[in-house]
């Protein structure tokens, strides 16, 4: 690996800037890149000049308009560098390399064989293999192993609790690093979305704005000031547990009235069953008799949506996004969530029209929950000192 990355360092927040306006509106000018992200063209220039010296960046030349230098406008090579990113959910692990535009060159998915730290490990060390082995160039071009997972994530990537897996106290990323040989970034699923969105989605050019997944939980990640804000043990934007009615149902959390108690799939399914409607087992089955007019579905769709309004009014009042993007598997369902969702978010945020985020809903399949992690680590690469990284895959196996 170290042939073409030779003389590459990049290591501090302004240059990792530089490179995410590059990635995400290339091909970009210098001064367009300066008017992006608000730094000097000094900053710019000794930026980008590892970036290109390394192959990260690439120059295109253009002729000039009028007098003056030609604007040789900046992107990021796709073809050189790559990562491979994980979807771990509590069944099964979706996965694909990808290159730093998060386009997907292969993919693969497949069952759980158990649910133990080792048995994950495994599969997962196994799963890199055998996506490194699709492509002969793979080997040399994968960089590092995004994954991805519901749960609290240390900013050393130790999986600090898990309820759907059950974990606790595990360090994930070492595991992982040792079992695959390549730099593993750990992250909570939802943050990796959020940085996919950063890059490539609702997120571009929008410095401070929300991700919101709702499905088998309801999950948030938030970016303030184009930085992904984990808090001070990874807990930040923890919106699916707070507590909205305290005589509420019980959460898996052990606390009464989550929000997830109300919004969550589940929840909705068991909220149908309860009111006396029919026991269904997918929210997809509740929509469409939701959409038919079922009274006991359009009533736990109003109610989850309700509920997710308020949750977001907490949001607004304390982080005050500009957008929200509603994203997961729920979504299907946003046709029978949104206006009970926008009246309570309109009735509880605090201030005037201003401080109400705009909501943008997005669909969303495993593989970009996998695109997710992928991005995110490639962000850390290009953010992260070459001599802190662990050594590559191929060192890692003697060849
Ligand atoms: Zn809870």
């Amino acid at each position: 690996m170290t042939e073409h990355v030779d003389g590459f360092f990049v290591s501090d927040k302004a240059a990792a800037e530089v490179f995410g306006a590059i990635l995400g509106r290339g091909p970009i000018s210098r001064s367009e890149v300066a008017r992006l992200t608000g730094l000097s063209q000094s900053t710019i220039t000794k930026a980008v000049k590892p970036m290109l010296a390394a192959g990260y960046l690439v120059e295109e030349r253009e002729e000039a308009q009028g007098r003056g230098r030609p604007a040789s406008p900046l992107r990021v090579s796709t073809d050189r560098h790559y990562a491979i990113g994980v979807k771990l959910s509590p069944h099964e692990i979706v996965a694909v390399v990808a290159n730093p535009r998060a386009e997907v060159l292969a993919s693969t998915r497949r069952g759980l064989p158990g649910r133990t730290v080792d048995d994950v490990t495994a599969e997962v060390a196994s799963v890199v293999d055998e996506l490194l082995g699709k492509q002969p160039e793979f080997s040399a071009r994968v960089e590092g192993l995004g994954l991805a997972l519901g749960g609290l994530v240390d900013a050393r990537g130790t999986l600090c609790y898990s309820p759907l897996l059950g974990w606790r106290d595990v360090p994930l990323a070492s595991m992982l690093e040792a079992a695959t040989g390549l730099y593993t970034v750990v992250e909570n699923d939802v943050n990796a979305l959020a940085v996919e969105e950063q890059l490539f989605g609702a997120g571009r050019g929008v410095p401070t704005f929300a991700v919101v997944t709702v499905g088998a939980g309801v999950g948030c990640g938030l970016v303030v000031h184009g930085e992904l804000v984990h808090g001070s043990a990874g807990m930040a934007g923890e919106i699916g547990h707070i507590a909205l009615d305290p005589k509420g149902e019980l959460c898996a959390c052990g606390n009464r009235g989550c929000l997830e108690t109300i919004a969550s799939d589940r929840a909705i399914l068991a909220a149908i069953a309860r009111d006396g409607g029919p026991f269904l087992t997918s929210i997809a089955e509740a929509a469409l008799l939701a959409r038919e007019g079922n009274a006991e579905a359009r009533a736990a769709f109003a109610r989850a949506g309700e509920a997710l309004g308020r949750a977001l009014a907490i949001l607004a009042n304390l982080v005050n996004p500009s957008r929200v993007v509603l994203s997961g598997e729920g979504v299907i369902a946003s046709d029978l969530l949104m206006d009970h969702l926008a009246e309570a978010l309109d009735r509880h945020t605090f201030a005037n029209v201003a401080g109400i985020p705009e909501i943008v809903t997005r669909p969303l399949s495993d593989e970009t929950w996998a695109k997710g992690a992928a991005a995110n680590v490639l962000r850390h690469l290009i953010a992260r000192p070459l001599t802190n990284r662990p050594r590559a895959r191929r060192a890692a196996a003697g060849t």
